[in-house]
């Protein structure tokens, strides 16, 4: 083992990382989810933060928890590319979820405009909506956007920034537009666009508090480089990690601790 493979060891069996969005309930891993778990844990990879998409999925993700109650924190929310001509029946079902169990946050909603643009007024009903019930139950909100920038700042700043906390998931934008979600009270969720040759980001996160940052994996999508194309997984945050250490030049302990030291803020039901 070289020195850097040896070292590379030691930090994640030394640091607490935690994968504040991945999917690992969804089809992707039904062959080897245990062992995913597993890789991850060993990876040091200790909590998981599990977005929901719609109703088709609460049954998966509460018997996921089931198996790892400590390590498994579940959202409830109905996911913007999944808010269709029955977004009624989904919304409600997402409130009777948040009503009935416990949900560690909202999540994830906001607005997509690279699939379809023709659900933007219910994208934008949805997402407010979901928006106030997070505000009413004093939970985080997680935040997925896609080509809406605009769109999504337009509903967030309609609601007092003091009240709002959580995660703007998977960030891809400029570094004005990152200055706008820190003053909307919160985190970048930064995951494998950070080390895309293309991605952009890495050329100003550094401007950016360490402060105000996630990591995620957002697993099975976008696995980080040099896994990129493949199926995503929790233990690739490692990835992630090396590299926001890399632009930072602080080392990957420093890293971990604190932006794991983030998540546990926005997520103050969980005690981890
Ligand atoms: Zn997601």
């Amino acid at each position: 083992m070289t020195i850097d493979a040896a070292l590379r060891k030691y930090y994640f069996c030394s640091m607490k990382l935690i994968d504040s969005h991945t999917h690992l309930y969804v089809e992707q891993f039904d062959e080897d989810r245990e062992v995913v778990i597993e890789r991850a844990i060993a990876a040091g990879v200790e909590q998981f933060f599990i977005p929901a998409i719609d109703s088709n999925y609460y049954q998966r993700m509460l018997a996921l928890q089931q198996l790892w109650p400590e390590r498994i924190h579940l959202m409830a929310g109905l996911h913007p590319t999944h808010v269709k001509e029955d977004y009624k029946k989904e919304l409600s079902i997402v409130e009777t979820e948040l009503d009935t169990k416990r949900y560690c946050a909202v999540g994830e909603i906001g607005i997509d405009l690279y699939w379809d643009q023709k659900f933007l007024k219910i994208q934008q009903v949805a997402f407010a909506l979901q928006i106030q019930w997070a505000i009413d139950r004093d939970l985080p909100i997680v935040i997925h956007c896609r080509e809406a920038f605009d769109e999504v700042f337009e509903i967030l700043e309609t609601f007092d920034s003091n009240q709002l906390k959580g995660i703007f998931h998977c960030f891809t934008g400029n570094l004005q537009q990152a200055q706008r979600v820190i003053d909307n009270n919160l985190l970048l969720g930064i995951g494998g666009v950070v080390t895309f040759k293309n991605g952009k980001i890495d050329q100003f996160l550094s401007e950016i508090p360490l402060e105000c940052l996630a990591l995620e994996t957002d697993a099975p999508y976008l696995a980080p480089s040099p896994h990129r194309g493949k199926r995503n997984e929790s233990s690739y945050l490692g990835f992630v990690l090396e590299r926001v250490s890399e632009i930072y030049k602080i080392n990957p302990t420093e890293v971990a601790h604190i932006t794991s030291a983030n998540v546990q803020r926005v997520f103050t039901s969980i005690s981890l």
